[in-house]
C-alpha cells in the first residue's frame, strides 16, 4: 500500500510473555509488551514481530493510538499479505459456516473479528444485504481494498457500512464515510427483512444496535422455543422481540415484551405482524410494556409468568465495573424469580465480556438459592457456532436455564 511502500517494513520485538502468547495464537500485542520498534508506525500499517532469534513470529496491523498496539493477522511461517491472501481468509471464514444453516436461515455472522482472523471487523449477512462493521481504525487505510474483495467474492445486492463510535470521526476524515452508509448497491430495501430458522425479522441494518439484530442469540432462542409451550412468557430487554417470536412459535399462551425503548417495542410488533402466517404466532397474545426492567419488575410483584427471559445489555463495559455487574446480575435474576410461578423457567443471559461464565452462572444460582425455592439447572450455553470465540477475551455470551418449583 502506498503509505507503506517507501519505508522499511515496521519491525517489532516483544516481551517473552507476549512471544509465548503469540505462539499460542493470541491475536493481540499490548503496547507495554513492545520492547523494540525500528521506527514510528502509522495506523493500519503492516508490522512484523520477530522473536529473540530474529525469526518471524507474526504479522499484524499496527495501531499507534490503541493500547492494543498490534492486531495479529497471521502467526507462524512468513506470509505475504496481499489481495490473494485476503481473498483466501474470506473464503476460509465463509467455508467455516458451510452446513450450519439451511435456506430457512439467511441472517447470520460471516466474519467474527479476531476469532476468524479479521481483528476488529465483523461481517453479517441479512439475506442479500451484507453489513460490514468496523471496530478499529486499523481497517481504514485498506478499507477500499477490503470492501472490494467482499463485494467481488460474495456478490451481495448491497453492502452497508457500520462504524463503532470510537472511529466515526477518523472514518469521516480519512475515507469520507459515515456510519450507516450504503457502500454498494441500491438504497431500496436496505433495511429489509431476513429469515432466522423460518421466522421473518426486520433488521435496522443502517442504524440499529450492533449490525441491526442480535444474531448471536439464535441458539438460545431455539431453546426458548422448545420450552415455551403453554406458558405465559416475559421477555425482558426484548429489543425487537427475537426471543418473543420463538416463544410464540413454540406455543406460548402469551408473550410480554418489556423494554425501555419504544422504538424496540415497535420493531417487535412489526416482527409479530410479519409472521402471522404461522398459526402458533398468530394465536399467541402479545403485549408490550415500555419501562425500565428493574423498576417494572420491582413494581409489579403480582404478575406471574411461566417463563422469563432476561437478556440485558452489558452491565460491565470495563473491568472496573465487573463486581458491580455481577451484583446486578444476581439482583436481576432474583427479581425475575419473584415473577416466576410454580414450575417456572428462568432464562438468564449475559453479554459482558468482563464477567466470566462461572461468575455469571454463580450469580444466577445464588439468586435461585436465596429465593429458597427448589430448582433444577436445565443447562448452560455459550457461543453460537457462527459467533466462534477463539480466545478468552472474545468470549462474552453465556446463558443459564433454571427450572424453579
Ligand atoms: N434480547 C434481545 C437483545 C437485547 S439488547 C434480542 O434477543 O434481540 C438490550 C435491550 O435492552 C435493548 O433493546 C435496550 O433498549 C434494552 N434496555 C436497556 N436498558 C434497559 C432497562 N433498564 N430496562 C429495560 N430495557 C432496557
Amino acid at each position: 500500500m502506498s503509505f507503506e511502500s517507501n519505508k522499511p517494513r515496521l519491525r517489532l520485538r516483544v516481551s517473552a510473555v507476549a512471544e509465548t502468547q503469540l505462539r499460542a495464537g493470541h491475536p493481540w500485542v499490548f503496547s507495554e509488551s513492545i520492547r523494540e520498534q525500528n521506527r514510528e508506525g502509522a495506523v493500519g500499517e503492516l508490522a512484523v514481530v520477530y522473536d529473540r532469534k530474529d525469526k518471524f513470529l507474526a504479522v499484524g496491523l499496527f495501531d499507534p493510538d490503541s493500547p492494543i498496539r498490534l492486531r495479529v493477522l497471521h502467526a507462524g511461517k512468513p506470509q505475504n499479505i496481499d489481495v490473494a491472501w485476503w481473498e483466501a481468509r474470506l473464503r476460509e471464514a465463509v467455508e467455516r459456516r458451510r452446513g450450519l444453516f439451511d435456506d430457512q436461515t439467511n441472517g447470520y455472522r460471516l466474519i467474527n473479528g479476531e476469532s476468524d482472523g479479521w481483528p476488529g471487523l465483523v461481517l453479517d449477512r441479512y439475506d442479500k444485504t451484507l453489513v460490514l462493521k468496523i471496530y478499529s481504525a486499523i481497517w481504514l487505510p485498506r478499507f477500499a481494498e477490503i470492501s472490494e474483495i467482499i463485494g467481488t467474492e460474495l456478490k451481495p445486492e448491497r453492502i452497508v457500512l457500520r462504524l463503532s463510535r470510537n472511529i466515526q470521526e477518523a472514518a469521516r476524515k480519512s475515507i469520507s464515510k459515515r456510519d450507516g452508509e450504503i457502500l454498494y448497491g441500491d438504497r431500496q430495501d436496505a433495511c429489509s427483512t431476513f429469515l432466522e430458522t423460518g421466522i421473518r425479522f426486520e433488521a435496522d441494518v443502517c442504524h440499529g444496535q450492533k449490525t441491526g439484530f442480535f444474531l448471536d442469540q439464535r441458539e438460545n432462542r431455539r431453546v426458548v422455543e422448545s420450552l415455551a409451550a403453554g406458558r405465559d412468557v416475559l421477555n425482558a430487554f426484548s429489543f425487537s422481540g427475537g426471543f418473543s417470536l420463538y416463544a410464540a412459535r413454540g406455543g406460548a399462551a402469551s408473550v410480554t415484551d418489556l423494554d425501555i425503548s419504544a422504538h424496540a417495542l415497535e420493531s417487535a410488533k412489526r416482527n409479530f405482524a410479519l409472521n402471522q402466517s404461522n398459526a402458533a404466532i398468530a394465536r399467541c397474545r402479545h403485549e408490550s410494556v415500555q419501562a425500565d426492567a428493574f423498576d417494572w419488575l420491582n413494581a409489579h410483584e403480582r404478575r406471574k409468568f411461566g417463563l422469563i427471559v432476561l437478556d440485558p445489555p452489558s452491565f460491565a463495559k470495563r473491568e472496573s465495573e465487573r463486581a458491580g455487574a455481577i451484583r446486578a446480575y444476581e439482583r436481576l435474576a432474583g427479581l425475575g424469580i419473584r415473577h416466576l410461578g410454580r414450575d417456572g423457567i428462568l432464562v438468564a443471559c449475559s453479554c459482558s465480556a468482563h464477567v466470566t461464565a462461572e461468575e455469571f452462572f454463580g450469580a444466577v444460582r445464588a439468586a435461585a438459592e436465596k429465593s429458597a425455592r427448589k430448582f433444577r439447572e436445565i443447562q448452560t450455553t455459550r457461543h453460537a457456532p457462527d459467533h466462534r470465540a477463539a480466545f478468552k477475551e472474545a468470549e462474552y455470551l453465556k446463558g443459564i436455564y433454571l427450572h424453579l418449583f
